[in-house]
């Protein structure tokens, strides 16, 4: 599925503004509301971490009551200022912004609303919305027959125009691409993976030191009385890290497989079970941790949206065992060989071995060889 927004000029009538000047109103009053509630929570659980964490969030239901002109205007709308406030809490909570801010009558005019149940329709020139009936908008282009409408944000401009933004999603589906370049890659613990050219890809220092402190940090935690005011405080202080390193990670995992998605028409992996593999090889959380899983979903969905293959290959396939040049397979090889080495004189690092087979095998089932 992909997304994609039209925008278009609106022509309210003089009613329809007025109520359009209400929802912009009213938005921003349940919004304010809503942050001036969440911030009375804050002083009074600021010892209680626990507790705060229990509270739930105010909704704009609850207002309804005190402040019945809130039902004249679209409840979609308001709806959307409770969303939106949580992910400035959210973005605010990551360290990505700074604390939520209460909008004053300059901030920008703006709303939005959900298509529920068929409450949107477009006809001729004309776009029906919640509580606002048929608004006259200047449709310069179509919107293909197979986008679905999701959501509308209606905005009001400092000049006193009226745009509406309708966000679409539809089925994406790409011209496949003849296959030309393909890349194998053997799963590696440390490093994530060697590719069959020899390549590593190698998470960054400062990742591995996070993981270190992680480590550390961690240490300090289980010394610590449980429930006790020290230990409440190291728990906040490991999640903190957690977040920063799985951050840390999934930056690290889009950028590998951004690349790899760019650079070749094909990429063959093998289908590890991670959980069994790492029971059944005691390594513990690190093959979790390492990030494959995440990794091949990223590569596969990368690939996939420029009419790319990512092919997995049976993991039952000998692919370290095998020799690359001959084809020859060995009956054993312990995990501590680092080089592979075969009877007809082809040695190789024992990875880039295991690469080059798992792209052959690709190949094969490609039928490109
Ligand atoms: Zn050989």
């Amino acid at each position: 599925m992909a997304n994609k927004a039209y925008q278009f000029r609106l022509y309210p009538t003089k009613e329809q503004e007025e109520l359009l000047a209400k929802t912009f109103g009213c938005v921003r009053f349940v919004y304010n509301k809503m942050l001036e509630e969440r911030i009375q929570m804050f002083e009074k659980f600021k010892d209680d971490q626990e507790s705060l964490k229990q509270q739930t969030f105010p909704t704009p239901a609850k207002y309804k009551k005190e402040f019945p002109w809130l039902k004249e205007v679209d409840s979609l709308a308001l709806a959307n200022a409770q969303l939106n406030l949580q992910k400035a809490f959210q973005h605010f909570f990551s360290g990505r912004a700074g604390f939520p801010k209460f909008k004053n009558r300059k901030a920008k005019q703006s709303y939005t609303t959900n298509m529920v149940n068929g409450n949107i329709k477009l006809s001729d020139g004309y776009i029906k919305l919640p509580k606002l009936k048929w608004i006259k908008f200047k449709q310069h282009r179509e919107i293909p027959a197979h986008h679905i409408i999701k959501s509308c944000t209606i905005t009001k401009t400092k000049t006193g125009k009226y745009y509406i933004s309708i966000l679409t999603e539809y089925e994406h589906q790409p011209a496949l691409k003849e296959v030309q370049t393909v890349v194998g890659l053997d799963f590696s613990m440390s490093t994530l993976y060697v590719d069959s050219e020899g390549k590593r890809a190698n998470y960054p220092r400062f990742y591995r030191k996070a993981l270190e402190t992680l480590a550390k940090e961690q240490r300090k935690l289980s010394r610590k009385k449980k429930g006790s005011n020290r230990w409440h405080k190291q728990r906040l202080k490991v999640a903190k890290l957690h977040e920063k390193i799985a951050n840390q990670r999934k930056d690290f995992l889009h950028k590998e497989s951004h690349k790899l998605a760019k650079r070749y028409d094909c990429v063959v992996i093998e289908d590890l079970n991670m959980k069994g593999m790492s029971q059944a090889l005691h390594f513990g959380q690190g093959v979790h941790d390492n990030g494959w899983g995440m990794f091949t979903t990223f590569l596969q969905y990368k690939l996939v949206e420029q009419g790319k293959k990512l092919i997995k290959i049976d993991k039952w396939f000998p692919s370290s065992k095998t020799c690359s040049c001959c084809g020859r397979v060995k009956e054993s090889l312990s995990l501590s060989e680092r080089t592979f080495r075969c009877e007809c004189g082809f040695e190789s690092d024992r990875d880039v071995n295991a690469a080059i087979n798992i792209k052959h095998e690709g190949m094969k089932r490609l039928a490109i060889v």
